[in-house]
């Protein structure tokens, strides 16, 4: 048997196993070796039933004293052991006559379970249990009993049955050894074997608590290579973009410093300076790739808009792709704006676009007539056809995927090599997740506001007090500010969503019903969700109703109140975002959060990081330790991948060993790299053209 046979060559396991072992993503033999256990069972000592306390999960062994069955409702079988110390009851709702005739006064009996306390003492509900034989002695294990993640159909005795079989195989054949030596000895990590043999099948003396924890010597080590493996693969990502050709910009300085002296404002010293990084990698015959940091309201569309302005004045096309069609839709408001001087209109594509005006775009795409094109995920699908890309830049990073990014790359591999690319994200992460998550990128932050900005101030209020926000709202717009009202996010159900929105509209316009107020939701058309975010732009409407599809990046400085209903139920990032709509202008604006009690835990130190920070490091930090980089990253719609056995809050403090590990590496064994990659990501590596 190979350590990557199939699971079939396994004793047991039929084709139907294979499928239900295939929803936890085993495959092949190794990969039961990395399906860890969640949790451990203590089945190495027996319990005095004196000794045992309400919740433990305990092994226990006594005499039947008594076995009956009762009626409480419905039928339950009552067994009474006792091991000379106490006694405690078993109890089953669910038995067979043959069980019923097992437990005989005087027999031995060991049993397996969770302890409750009952009416007459400690109980078990339904443990697994051994009927001994006479002078049979009771058994105990000799490791903790692994407890693995479930699935449907299949039983933790299985899974225990099969990770032997494959942990057999390991010790007969061990894993090659691929981190280097001096490292391991450096933090004094186990060998691979010894610490996926310890993690299966722990011995009794383990410290579970620290293995529950994850902080386990053997866990750490396994952690550790995965997040080497993915690291490195992304690094060689970056490495075989820095062999790749790309146009050097080396032209157009002139159009670039003119196009920034007729900015309305000056940059701010970081604009200045990630402007800098930018123009110096674009001038390399090296394709960029550089990710942009920079929190709401930092301002890194014109930053975006710069990079475009020196592809253009060197001869090739720039494209800038946003997640939703609104924040595509001012993106190509703003550059219009900014371009229509030096006679450049961009090209507009959207999913939602007529077939007409599509052709027309697609055409002046294809011919070179368009030098600028803005739009959604519609750039990178087929039928697009680019005469001379030379730039990519995609905004709100966090929304798209590794995948979706390559796809817009490839779209300009042309003669001339790849196009460089820029990508911005306004959920600024910390740096040893960035390090993680964004290996394959160079990064620059934009740690500074435009000046004159004051922060949100931000407050919590439960809906009840709805009617006092109503009255806020009413002053606010009366004295010339705008407002938003923005409804909960429903997940995964756009109709849900509409209606909330429709709700909360109707109540509005009843309550307030001398405001012009507008509605904007996800199911509008792009043409009417433009409308509505226009007439509130221009200052006709005082008050927009909108669903969360406001969330990224759009800009009115005039609104200085935000209402966010249910709050309770949105993550810190997105009610970060959504905060940054206002506090645009030069007046003092205001959040509040309006929330359903009572609130959990979670929910309210989320609505206390809001009111304590304006800082969006802070607030992704936190959002951080209270959610997870998954949903931090967006890692459900991108294709960030899930590890298995690392966790990035918990192992962040590993990635500055990872890099410098990563680095020896490199420098010493590509063979070694590679096989890690392997062993961790697969073959076919989740990022593509690796
Ligand atoms: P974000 O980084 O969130 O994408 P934007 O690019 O939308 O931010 O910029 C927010 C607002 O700040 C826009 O109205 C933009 O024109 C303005 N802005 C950008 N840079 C500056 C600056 N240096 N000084 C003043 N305003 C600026
Ligand atoms: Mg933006």
């Amino acid at each position: 048997m190979q350590s990557d046979s199939p699971l079939t060559s396994l004793k047991g396991v039929g084709p139907a196993l294979a499928v239900k072992l295939g929803k936890l993503n085993l495959y092949r033999v190794d990969d039961l070796l990395f399906l860890l256990p969640l949790r451990y069972e203590d089945r190495t000592q027996l319990v005095k039933i004196g000794a045992l306390q309400t919740g433990a999960r305990c092994l226990v062994s006594g005499e039947v004293l008594l076995s009956e069955t009762v009626f409480r409702g419905r039928r339950n079988l009552l067994v009474r052991l006792s091991d000379g110390s106490a006694q405690l009851t078993l109890r089953f709702f669910h038995f067979s006559r043959q069980q019923q005739a097992q437990f005989q006064v005087g027999k031995h009996v060991t049993c397996f379970g969770e302890v409750r306390r009952g009416k007459s003492g400690f109980e078990m509900i339904h443990p697994e249990y051994r009927v001994l034989r006479d002078e049979q002695e009771a058994v105990t294990d000799d490791s903790l009993t692994p407890i693995y993640p479930a699935t449907e159909g299949v039983q933790q005795g299985r899974l225990r049955n099969l990770t032997d079989q494959a942990l057999a195989h390991m010790v007969a054949s061990p894993p090659e050894e691929l981190l280097p030596g001096s490292i391991k000895e450096k933090l004094g990590m186990p060998s691979l074997a010894d610490a996926i043999l310890y993690l299966h099948r722990p011995p009794a003396d383990a410290d579970v608590k620290e293995m529950l924890a994850g902080t386990h010597p053997c866990q750490q080590r396994l952690a550790f290579e995965e997040l080497l493996a993915h690291y490195l693969s992304l690094r060689k990502l970056r490495a075989l973009a820095a062999t790749e050709d790309a146009v050097a910009m080396i032209d157009g300085n002139e159009d670039v410093s003119g196009f920034v002296a007729d900015l309305p404002f000056r940059l701010t010293a970081a604009q200045d300076r990630v402007v800098g990084d930018i123009l110096n990698d674009l001038a390399q015959p090296h394709p960029m790739m550089r990710l942009i940091q920079g929190d709401v309201g930092s301002g890194k569309t014109v930053v975006a808009a710069i990079a475009c302005i020196k592809s253009i004045a060197c001869g090739v096309q720039a494209a800038i792709m946003a997640p939703t069609e609104i924040l595509a839709e001012q993106h190509w408001r703003s550059f219009s704006d900014w371009f229509r001087p030096l006679g450049i209109e961009p090209a507009w594509l959207s999913g939602s676009q007529r077939a007409a005006a599509r052709r027309e775009s697609l055409a002046a795409i294809a011919n070179g007539n368009a030098p600028l094109v803005v739009g959604t995920h519609a750039l990178f699908q087929e039928g697009v056809d680019f005469h001379r890309l030379g730039l990519v830049v995609i905004d709100e990073q966090h929304r798209f995927g590794v995948h979706q990014r390559m796809a817009l790359r490839d779209k300009g591999i042309s003669a001339d090599g790849q196009p460089h690319q820029l990508v911005m994200t306004a959920t600024p992460i910390p740096r040893t997740l960035a390090m993680a998550a964004y290996a394959d990128l160079d990064t620059s932050v934009i740690d500074e506001l435009p000046p004159g900005r004051q922060p949100v101030s931000t407050i919590a209020i439960p809906e009840t007090r709805r009617g006092e926000v109503v009255e806020r709202v009413r002053l606010a717009c009366a004295s010339g500010q705008q407002a938003y009202w923005v409804c909960p996010l429903i997940e995964e159900s756009e109709v849900l969503d509409y209606q909330a929105a429709e709700a909360s509209y109707q109540m509005l316009t009843e309550a307030l019903p001398d405001l012009r107020i507008g509605l904007v939701h996800g199911r509008m058309r792009a043409a009417e969700k433009e409308r509505g975010m226009k007439t509130f732009k221009e200052g006709l409407i005082q008050l927009l109703v909108a669903t969360t599809v406001i969330e990224v990046g759009v800009d009115v400085p005039n609104a200085s109140l935000m209402i966010i209903e249910n709050s309770e139920r949105m993550g810190l990032s997105q009610l970060h975002q959504l905060r940054g709509r206002v506090g645009r202008g030069a007046v003092q604006s205001h959040c509040v959060l309006l929330y359903r009690s009572p609130l959990g835990r979670i929910a309210k130190e989320r609505l206390a990081v809001l009111r304590d920070t304006n800082d969006g490091f802070v607030v992704a930090q936190r959002d951080l330790e209270l959610r997870g980089p998954g949903e931090l990253l967006g890692t459900k719609q991108t294709g960030l991948p899930d590890y298995r056995i690392a966790n990035l809050v918990r192992d962040a403090e590993l990635m500055p060993q990872v890099q410098i590990t990563a680095e020896t590496l490199h420098k010493q064994s590509e063979h070694r790299s590679a096989a890690i990659v392997r062993r961790w990501l697969g073959d076919a590596s989740r990022y593509g053209k690796v």
